[in-house]
Formats: C-alpha cells, structure tokens, sequence
C-alpha cells in the first residue's frame, strides 16, 4: 500500500499539465509550508529569521529536468543574484544546485558553462555549492562535474545516497570533500540500490559514522530520530568536533526538532527551496510522507477560516492526473528528486 501511495505521488511530481498549471496557481495545497516563497527575498528574509535562532540554511532554486536552453539561463543568473545577497546580507547560507536546472540535460558543455559561471561568483564571495544528487541516470555525470571543476573551485560539494550500493567505494575518493549524507529519494533499481528501508538505515549509519571519524566535513540529512539519536551518541562518545559535521533537514519538516538540536549546541542547517516551480517538488514531499496529505485536504476542502470550499481545479487536476497516470503508468519517467 505505502508504494502505491509513493508511485501515485511521484505520478503525480512528473505530471507535466500539473506542473505547468500549479506555476500560474501561486501556492496551493499547503505548498508554502514547505516552500519559502516565489523570489529571491521572500526566500532570504527566511534564511534570516533562520540565522537569528542559530540556524545556517542552503538555497534550493526550484527547477529541474530543464530542457530549454533560456530556463537553464535564467536560473543560472537567479542562483548568481542569491550569491550578491547572500555576500551582501552577510547571510549564514550556501547553494544547493540540481545540475540538471543548468542544463545537464540540454548537453553537459552547456551546462559545464553555466555551472561555471555559478562557481566563479561563489568563489569571489567564499560561498559554498553543493551539487544535488539527482537520480541514478544522472550520477556519473554530476560526479564528472564535481571532479572537473574541484581543483579550481575548493568550496564545492555533492551528495551521497545510502540506497547505492557503491555509497562506500565512492566515499573513499572523497575524503577531502564535503558531502552531504541522504537515504536517497529516488526510486532506483534492484541492480544498483538497497530497496529495504533496514538496509538503507543500516548503510546510512555506516557511512555517517565513517565520515564522522574521517577529515572532511559531513552534512548528515535526515529527518529520522532513530538515526539522529545513534549518531548524537557515537558523536559524544568519539568527542567528533562541530566544526566537522552538521544536521540539514527540509525546510516545513520537523521544525520543531530542527530548533532543538540547533538549541542543543550542535551545528544545524535547514534546506529551503523557493520559486514557483513548486509542485513536482512538493508531491515528491508527499510520496516520502503521506501523513503530509492532511496539509492537502485542508487546504483543499476548507479556507483560512475553516470553511468548506472547492477547489475545482486541484481536485480536476489530480483526477486527471490519477487517470493519466493509471493508463500510462509505463510512460512515466521513474524519478524524484529533493
Ligand atoms: C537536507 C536534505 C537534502 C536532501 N538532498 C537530497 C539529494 O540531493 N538527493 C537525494 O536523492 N535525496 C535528498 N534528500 C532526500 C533523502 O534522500 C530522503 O528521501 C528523505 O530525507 C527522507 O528520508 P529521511 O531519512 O529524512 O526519513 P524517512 O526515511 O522518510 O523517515 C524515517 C522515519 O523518520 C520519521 N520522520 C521522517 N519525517 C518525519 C516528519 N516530517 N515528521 C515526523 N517524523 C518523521 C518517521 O518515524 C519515519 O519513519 C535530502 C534530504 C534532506 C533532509
């Protein structure tokens, strides 16, 4: 039952007419819990009230699977403007990036240019970027992308997902860069990954707790206790310093233990996605955890005021959706990203 739900949602996150629609929308079905606004400073005044509790906090400029070349553009010259403020703001913040908004789709030159343009204003400003790890057909190219421009840009960083069954062989190669630690959110094959939550746990602790004794500096994502409470321990016990790792969670996602581990004393990033490309976004949000479908049904059914309201279009919209998906099950790429 829970992977039906989580097909039918990431259904729903590649339905092109949905996303296309929810774009002239504005926020709906409690997105803006979840997402920190449309522009640039809806989403920095965030990251500021994140700062004032202690809190550091990376950018995620909504978007992925570009396939036109002006879209890859523009986002590239929003991610250069979110560097100006944050440099200028004095923000306690850096960028994460999916490649594939710069175009790593379109062709990897393309975007190899436009990453570099992003790299070249991050490094003026000592900021870092870290690369998004999208899905498994994209691995081999974001890592080839890191490589390349490692030499030249110190200050860059990737992901590195506990569901790969290579997670601890490519870890070896990068014991000098900072990466960020996740269970991975993409539904990929028997072949290559883990498909049981116990093994995928097993491995993510693993491969924190070798981090966590090795040089480089360690983002450890997730929103599980269980996990979160065996490293708290291994990190007391090892007397692992602060400056080596950190906690990110999502932003709308356990807010509330997000400010207690900052409050705690240990070093705590929040992962803030802004902009209007917000739907494949949040439904991936939904198939992760389908208790957020309450969000949904409140705000599909009733208003700020808690009175009963339609909302024609969404519920056509997902019935559309459910039909489609239903009927071309075969024809939907298998994929969700962050
Ligand atoms: C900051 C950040 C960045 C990420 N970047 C990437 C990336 O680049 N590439 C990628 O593939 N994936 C990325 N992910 C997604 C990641 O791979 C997982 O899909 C996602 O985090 C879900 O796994 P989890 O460990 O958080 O918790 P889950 O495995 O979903 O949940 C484990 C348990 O934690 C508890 N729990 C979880 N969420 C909640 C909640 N909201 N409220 C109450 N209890 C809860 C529940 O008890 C649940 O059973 C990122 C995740 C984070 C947090």
């Amino acid at each position: 039952m829970a992977n039906v739900t989580r097909d039918f949602f990431i259904g729903l996150s590649n339905n092109k007419f949905l996303n296309d629609q929810a774009k002239k929308w504005g926020f709906r079905l409690g997105a803006e819990k979840f997402v920190a606004g449309t522009n640039i400073d809806s989403v920095t005044n965030v990251v500021k009230e994140l700062n004032n509790c202690g809190i550091s906090c990376t950018i995620d400029n909504l978007g992925e699977y570009i396939s036109d070349k002006s879209e890859a553009i523009a986002a590239k010259q929003d991610l250069i403007k979110i560097l100006e403020k944050i440099h200028k703001e004095k923000l306690d913040c850096h960028i994460s990036v999916k490649l594939t908004l710069l175009g790593l789709d379109i062709n990897q030159s393309f975007c190899m240019e436009n990453t570099k343009e992003v790299l070249d204003a991050a490094k003026e400003y000592n900021i870092f970027v870290n690369f998004d790890m999208e899905d498994y057909s994209h691995y081999e190219q974001t890592m080839a992308v890191l490589r390349h421009f490692k030499e030249t840009y110190p200050q860059i960083g990737t992901v590195i997902q506990s569901y790969l069954y290579r997670a601890a062989d490519d870890l070896e190669g990068l014991q000098e860069t900072r990466i960020r630690l996740v269970k991975g959110a993409y539904k990929e094959a028997e072949s290559v990954a883990y498909q049981s939550k116990q093994e995928i746990n097993r491995n993510f602790i693993e491969l924190a707790k070798g981090r966590l004794l090795g040089e480089a500096f360690t983002s450890i994502a997730t929103h599980d206790h269980n996990i979160i409470n065996e490293l708290k321990t291994f990190i007391e016990e090892n007397k692992i310093d602060n400056s080596k790792f950190e906690f990110q969670m999502l932003y709308g996602f356990r807010t509330e233990m997000q400010h207690e581990l900052a409050k705690a004393g240990y070093p705590f990033c929040t992962y803030i996605p802004f902009g209007t490309d917000w739907f494949a976004y949040f439904m991936r949000r939904l198939a992760e955890r389908p208790q957020n479908i309450n969000l949904v049904m409140k705000d599909v059914f009733y208003t700020n005021e808690d009175k009963l309201k339609r909302g024609p279009i969404v519920l056509g919209g997902i019935a559309l959706s459910s039909a489609l998906m239903l009927l071309g099950k075969r024809r939907m790429r298998n994929r969700k990203a962050v």
